[in-house]
């Protein structure tokens, strides 16, 4: 076998010819990889308690994008359940040019393209089993002292587009307008102005009077503690042994075992080198960290934005950490969220559909 694109081999390394076996060694290595030290697969499927437990506050709380049902409904496809419609089904006589399954960005995206494609004649209609569509984008609305707040769940933020790309052309079909999330709302309320981030990853790094670290049962809190502003004390006050402490203050100020591996391009020996050791170890060995503290300080990011923890994931995720094309990737100034997250994105595609 051999690659037939010149940029793809020097990204590959593959100048010379990859053999049948070098290609089934790979495949092999990867599969086998994923069930290294977990359930395997059809025992993580019955683990239903995982797929289906606490799904938020408010109107969205039951809409949670791709669940558990959604693999039983794909094995049921798969068996062939529905070949032949199911009893006591209505012919309503109904007749649609298109039909899509899923009101997440998947299925909002189709409907859009399909409704600029078709022309205005053509009929479509999307399909949600939940109560509120948008998916995994999806919101939690609270009642404080009559006043609605709305925080967001899952699917958060989204970057400047590059001016003539697909992105830009994306946003510009349901007209949202970049330019217009350069300024956010100021402070309204009566008391002093809570200094908010505009996201909620990477918020361990970030230097935030108001900010807090919450430890409860497993710091051996009960009830827990609060420690606001940790950062500025020094930890004080935070339950840490001493020597993580003194850890997690040294990462803090940015202080390394060793430099970072930094490579040319991707495929290169030293992105090799990174790709085939774990996030975690990549971080023990350059950041000089314990593997608790990496797991303390990496995995609700990686969880929440990649699906898995650092012990899990390639050290090459901490360079591939968004692979979406855009002009600012920075969490201070590229990263952009309606007060609900990308429900708000999934609410402008929907008006477009629907304008009344
Ligand atoms: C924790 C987390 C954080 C994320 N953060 C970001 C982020 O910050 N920015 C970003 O761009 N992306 C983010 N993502 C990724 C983004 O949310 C997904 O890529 C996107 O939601 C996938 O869209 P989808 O339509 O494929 O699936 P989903 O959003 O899961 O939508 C599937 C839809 O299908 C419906 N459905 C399921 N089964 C049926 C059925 N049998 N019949 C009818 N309807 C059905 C569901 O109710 C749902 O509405 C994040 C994802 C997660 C999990």
């Amino acid at each position: 076998m051999r690659g037939s694109c010149p940029h793809l081999d020097k990204a590959l390394e593959t100048g010379g010819r990859i053999s049948r076996r070098d290609f089934l060694d790979g495949a092999l290595l990867a599969s086998g990889g994923l069930l290294l030290s977990a359930s395997a697969p059809a025992q993580s499927m019955l683990q239903e308690s995982e797929w289906t437990g606490y799904t938020g506050e408010g109107d969205y709380r039951l809409s949670a994008g791709n669940m558990e049902s959604v693999v039983q409904s794909a094995h049921s496809v798969r068996d062939g359940k529905y070949d032949s419609p199911p009893s006591g089904v209505i012919d309503t006589g109904e007749f649609v040019d298109c039909a899509i399954v899923g009101g997440g960005f998947a299925g909002l995206s189709a409907a859009l393209f399909f409704s600029e494609k078709a022309g205005s004649g053509a009929t479509c209609i999307v399909l949600d089993n939940a109560p509120v569509f948008g998916g995994v984008a999806k919101r939690n609305d609270f009642e404080v002292d009559g006043h609605r707040l709305y925080a967001p769940q899952a699917s958060v933020h989204f970057q400047p587009p590059y001016p003539h790309s697909f992105l830009k052309s994306v946003y510009d079909s349901f007209g949202m307008d970049f330019n217009a999330f350069k300024e956010y709302q100021t402070w309204q309320g009566p008391s002093p102005s809570i200094d908010l981030t505009r996201s909620p990853y990477r918020v361990l790094e970030m230097d935030r009077k108001t900010y807090g670290f919450y430890f409860g049962a497993k710091f051996g809190k009960s009830p827990g503690v609060w420690v606001v502003d940790p950062w500025g004390k020094n930890l004080e006050g935070c339950p840490f042994p001493d020597a993580q402490r003194q850890e997690l203050l040294a990462w803090r100020q940015g202080k390394r075992a060793e430099p970072a591996w930094v490579y040319e391009y991707p495929g290169d020996e030293v992105s090799r080198r990174i790709d085939s050791i774990t996030m975690e170890e990549y971080y023990i060995r350059t950041l000089g960290l314990s593997r608790e503290s990496v797991r303390l300080l990496y995995t609700k990011d990686t969880a929440g934005g990649l699906g898995l923890g650092p012990d899990a994931l390639s050290g090459f995720c901490v360079y591939a950490w968004s692979s979406i094309p855009t002009t600012d990737d920075s969490a201070e100034t590229g990263w952009n969220m309606f007060p609900g997250g990308n429900s708000g994105m999934n609410r402008m595609i929907v008006k477009t559909l629907i304008p009344e």
